[in-house]
């Protein structure tokens, strides 16, 4: 894969694919998070005297829906890096063009939401060659799309001289170095809410990790399978195939709870109760791991050399429930490995307990973390392979 360095980038045109996918709250970027994570390959770029041009999706928009346009996501971009930034409402096209042939040397052209064409995630050639035409040079830095075949993360890859930027290259490596040569033991914990979401990631873990700790609702269909009672917990009945293979090929590395946290239902004022062992009760449901599981998992996590956690342990967002998330969040944060954390509840839930600078490294893309972990060539990193 190139890398920004191996691109000569004074005084041309680059196009930037970033990931500008922000929340917005009336109007107003709500979280910029994904705005600093590009901030390294954007400063570079200026620094070397590069003409930016920045393309991004939000959200996804039906036609040129006004709810998701980048103006704001632009607004921000300007207060963070002080450079000159201008927006064009056009995506390509003549004034879009003339707006990037303007620029001098360290400015930066933001481009309307990349998703107002539907060309974009047909990886539609036109809408390609278009982006194209606008610059010199291509740098991909948007892990968190990279696992879409899409016009801006694909198709225009193949059309000028292309590299990765900072934050893809960084997570490319991070995450390949988590399958290819892992510090030992390597603890996969692995929570959240369905199996079948993660059943590939379970696979890779299963064949490469010393243990594997499960917390989360994913917990039941492999407590169903085994016939314990899950009572009203959630279950999904299409998980329970895999679960069974699972447990069969590599029961061994699977650590399941040993006790719960039950809930009468999924709410703040929910009657709650710690159970020992893992029978639920009809009508009640496991909403977080019990103490005794949690002891345990600290455990491994403590003596890990490596720690990958994906998936949320409970239903964290509700206070009761928050525990068994909380406790794993510090025990990794506390750790002295190697840490790397992907999905995005599970750095929601980092976030929350402001852990989120705690930890080796804190993936920007889930669902392109997931897939690269399954093992999944991701298209907009291929596509700079070549
Ligand atoms: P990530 O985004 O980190 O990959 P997921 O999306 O798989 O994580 O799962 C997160 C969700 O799973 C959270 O909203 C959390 O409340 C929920 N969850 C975790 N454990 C349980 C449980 N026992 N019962 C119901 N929901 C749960
Ligand atoms: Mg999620």
């Amino acid at each position: 894969m190139k890398v920004l360095d191996d691109l000569d980038v004074r005084d041309k045109r680059v196009l930037v694919r970033v990931d500008f996918n922000v929340p917005l709250e009336q109007g107003r970027v709500a979280d910029d998070t994904r705005i600093r994570a590009a901030l390294a390959t954007i400063e570079r770029l200026r620094e070397r005297r590069a003409r930016l041009i920045l393309v991004s999706h939000l959200g996804r928009p039906e036609g040129r829906d006004p709810a998701l346009s980048l103006r704001p996501v632009a607004d921000r971009l300007a207060e963070l890096t002080g450079a000159d930034v201008t927006f064009t409402t056009a995506v390509v096209g003549p004034e879009a063009a003339a707006l990037a042939d303007k620029l001098a040397p360290g400015d930066v052209l933001v481009l309307e939401n990349v998703r107002y064409q539907p060309g974009e995630t047909t990886n539609d050639p036109a809408l390609a060659a278009a982006l194209a035409a606008l610059a010199d040079v291509y740098v991909n830095d948007a892990f968190g799309a990279a696992h879409r075949a899409h016009a801006s993360t694909e198709a225009v890859a193949h059309l000028l001289p292309a590299a990765a930027g900072v934050l893809l290259a960084h997570e490319v490596d991070v995450l390949e170095a988590l399958l290819s040569d892992p510090a030992r033991p390597l603890v996969a914990v692995i929570g959240g809410a369905k199996v079948s979401d993660k059943i590939g990631v379970l696979h890779t873990f299963l064949q490469r990790a010393d243990s594997v700790l499960i917390g989360g609702a994913m917990c039941f269909p492999f407590f169903a399978a085994q016939g314990h009672a899950t009572g009203a917990s959630l279950c999904h009945e299409e998980d329970l195939e895999p679960a069974r293979q699972l447990l069969a090929q590599r029961g061994d590395r699977l650590e399941l709870p040993v006790d719960l946290v039950i809930g009468d239902r999924l709410g703040a004022t929910a009657e709650v109760r710690q159970i020992e062992g893992v029978e639920v009760p009809d009508e009640w449901m496991g909403l977080d791991i019990g103490e005794r599981t949690v002891a345990r998992y600290v455990e491994r996590i403590s003596a890990a050399g490596t720690v990958f956690w994906n998936g949320p342990m409970g239903a964290f967002e509700l206070d009761p429930f928050a525990g068994g998330t909380r406790a794993v969040a510090e025990a990794i944060a506390g750790a002295a490995c190697v840490t790397v954390v992907g999905g995005g509840d599970s750095a929601a839930a980092l976030a929350r307990f402001g852990l989120a600078d705690q930890v080796t490294h804190l993936s920007t893309g889930g669902g392109a973390a997931l897939e690269l972990l399954e093992g999944h060539p991701l298209p907009g990193v291929e596509a700079l392979r070549g």
